[in-house]
């Protein structure tokens, strides 16, 4: 079936550009839903976080472009070549061993939600509104099994692994306990897609936002822009340990576990 006969049957017009494009993606890889979502997610996921990573990494080391790199949030610690070293172990275990079969898993539970990653691509309204529930469900999920792996059981045994950096660099967004990274990374990241039964347009975008955003969130660097309020909240996690659990702060407002980094803001904007 070509793109153009596709598009004719149907694509209501807003959603034309939508489709042609999905369509083409959905052909390349033989219009198989299996090879679509594995190997389809694994591109955009290895895209996103190893263009981001690629980006921060030369940044980090080279402390060039220095108009960026001002942006610095602890600038007085150096990244210890040991350290990265044993990151990027981690980083490989955990996407090899851990997403790859993920993804297997989750193509056969999207299947069964109903998840489609045929034709029958979303509206952009659909696309936006699957995000925001998607975001809910990151929150909501991220903030409780982040504390609970604070809690003592589980502390020293698998996330104090992460907090190995307390001044994180993009690699440390995955440089995580197999298990904790199964949990709060993975199942979490795609919880909300699970839940909305998502077409896999939607969760790709998701996915490759999501990626980008959880390396900035860990690069300790505050760029003007949108993801800088949380960025500096992930950051002051990784100084202070008990604060800043959530992603976007809002569950932290409601529990109260961000009362010293509002002070800490609060005290920086004083001192301007
Ligand atoms: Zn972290
Ligand atoms: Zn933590």
């Amino acid at each position: 079936m070509s793109v153009m006969d596709v598009t004719n049957e149907t694509a209501a017009e807003p959603d034309r550009f939508l489709l042609n494009t999905w369509a083409s993606i959905y052909q390349t890889f033989g219009e198989d839903d299996l090879i679509t979502f594995f190997f389809g997610t694994i591109i955009v996921t290895s895209a996103a976080f190893y263009g981001t990573n690629g980006f921060f990494m030369i940044l980090d080391l080279a402390k060039m472009p220095k108009f960026l790199y001002k942006y610095k949030i602890q600038s007085d610690k150096q990244v210890e070549m040991r350290k990265l070293r044993k990151a990027l172990r981690q980083a490989a275990i955990n996407q090899i061993l851990v997403s790859l079969p993920a993804f297997v898993a989750w193509y056969y539970i999207a299947k069964w939600r109903g998840c489609s990653c045929g034709y029958d691509v979303p509206s952009g309204w659909e696309i936006v509104r699957d995000l925001v529930v998607i975001l809910a469900v990151e929150e909501i999920g991220f903030y409780y099994t982040h504390r609970m792996w604070h809690h003592p059981i589980f502390y020293q045994k698998i996330h104090k692994l992460h907090h190995e950096w307390t001044a994180p660099i993009g690699i440390v967004a995955v440089y995580l306990h197999p298990l904790e990274y199964f949990v709060s990374g993975v199942m979490v990241a795609l919880a909300g897609p699970i839940i909305m039964g998502s077409h896999m347009l939607t969760s790709w975008i998701w996915l490759f936002a999501g990626v980008i955003a959880t390396t900035v969130h860990h690069s300790g660097y505050s760029f003007p822009g949108p993801l800088r309020h949380t960025t500096e909240f992930h950051d002051f996690h990784h100084l202070k340990y008990n604060y800043c659990y959530g992603v976007f702060g809002i569950l932290d407002y409601i529990h109260g576990t961000d009362t010293l980094y509002r002070k800490s803001t609060k005290d920086k904007r004083k001192s301007l």
